[in-house]
């Protein structure tokens, strides 16, 4: 049996490649707490937090105070014999969900290296084969958005994740001006990140209706649930929650009234890759389909929720970009990008990523 013998909390500054605008904000840099947690015989596991005030109701600060605390219940826990007991305890915090999400992620890796087993066969083996990621373009003016597309679609990528939510007219633009210069091939969800109201949300879908949507993410005002309800039964194109779909009581409600087709699950908004899996199969159960998201994160995260994704076949939407964007990446190994936008878990034990220095 091997016991925790430390646990270091780290910042690391993570900066785009170019500025990402969404309509709730702009976005150039970021500010990540990773956590690592040794075991006696040097085994690391490595856990990743991008708390976002608005999303996951935590800052870095808080985040940090929330990991540092947890210090003392680690530090002498046997793996994995009081690995329940450790997840329960975490679990019962409501808040920090950023921060629990990177313990578990940890734990978990810790875990999968002192069993020899990869991050995905710990918790139950791939079903899927392959793993295909949209490539989100931000918001941008018309023309740009349309270079920008015709340039993923020259390197290989099939699926575009559009950002809207400005203005409906000038969203519909956007939307038939890739059609138009993209034609009907490339696949295509947009994700208004709440930036309509509800009759702009019927006004543009229904209009985006004859342009082969594949969803619409978040349309409406993340409390608009009963109108995300209305929405959905009123157009064809399937409506997808984000920011409505925070953790899994949020999701229980969405799906209690048969608001949404789909879910994006984040492991920042649900607290981590354990209840990822529940979202998931909660869903699967009431016929809803997810999708697994990212905000600004590194490998660390992002590897781990392409393993969940791998282990799911109700995780049918891949949305995990944001290492693509991040210019020079604090992380070794980890998930591979290919250019047609598949990426390949690597072969090692645990996540199989690391911080550099680390
Ligand atoms: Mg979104």
């Amino acid at each position: 049996m091997e016991r925790i013998s430390s646990v270091k909390v780290i910042v690391k500054d993570i900066r785009l490649k170019k500025p990402f605008r969404t309509a709730l904000r702009e976005e150039k840099a970021a500010e990540n707490a990773f956590i690592i947690i040794e075991s006696s015989s040097g085994a690391r596991g490595f856990g990743e937090a991008a708390p976002l005030t608005e999303v996951t109701g935590e800052n870095l600060a808080g985040c940090l105070g929330f990991l540092n605390s947890l210090k003392d219940d680690l530090i002498g826990a046997e793996i994995p014999r009081d690995l329940n007991k450790l997840l329960r305890k975490i679990h019962r915090f409501r808040g920090f969900p950023a921060g629990r999400a990177a313990v578990e992620t940890a734990l978990l890796d810790l875990y999968a290296k002192i069993a020899g087993l990869s991050f995905a066969d710990l918790l139950g083996g791939r079903v899927k084969e392959s793993l295909e990621t949209d490539y989100t373009i931000s918001l941008q003016p018309v023309k740009d958005v349309v270079d920008e597309a015709l340039e993923l679609v020259d390197k290989g990528f099939r699926i575009l994740k559009v950002k809207l939510g400005d203005d409906p007219r000038r969203d519909l633009e956007r939307v038939k001006a890739l059609r138009d210069s993209l034609g009907y091939d490339i696949r295509m969800r947009v994700d208004a990140n709440q930036g309509w109201n509800p009759k702009q949300a019927i006004w543009i879908s229904k209009r985006l209706e004859k342009l082969e949507i594949e969803l619409i993410e978040q349309p409406v005002p993340y409390w608009c649930v009963d109108e995300l309800r209305m929405l959905r039964e009123s157009i064809e194109i399937p409506i997808a929650a984000d920011e409505s779909a925070k953790d899994l009581r949020d999701v229980l409600r969405l799906v209690k009234i048969g608001a949404v087709d789909v879910v994006n699950i984040k492991l920042m908004k649900c607290g981590g890759p354990l209840t990822a899996l529940r979202i998931s199969d909660l869903c699967e159960e009431a016929g809803v389909k997810c999708m697994i998201g990212c905000g600004l994160e590194t490998r660390i995260s992002i590897t781990a929720a392409a393993n969940i994704a791998y282990i799911r076949d109700n995780i049918a939407f891949i949305d995990l970009d944001s290492p693509l964007f991040i210019d020079k990446e604090p992380t070794i190994g980890g998930a591979v990008y290919r250019n047609d936008g598949k990426i390949e878990l690597p072969h090692e034990n645990g996540l199989g990523v690391k911080l550099a220095d680390y």
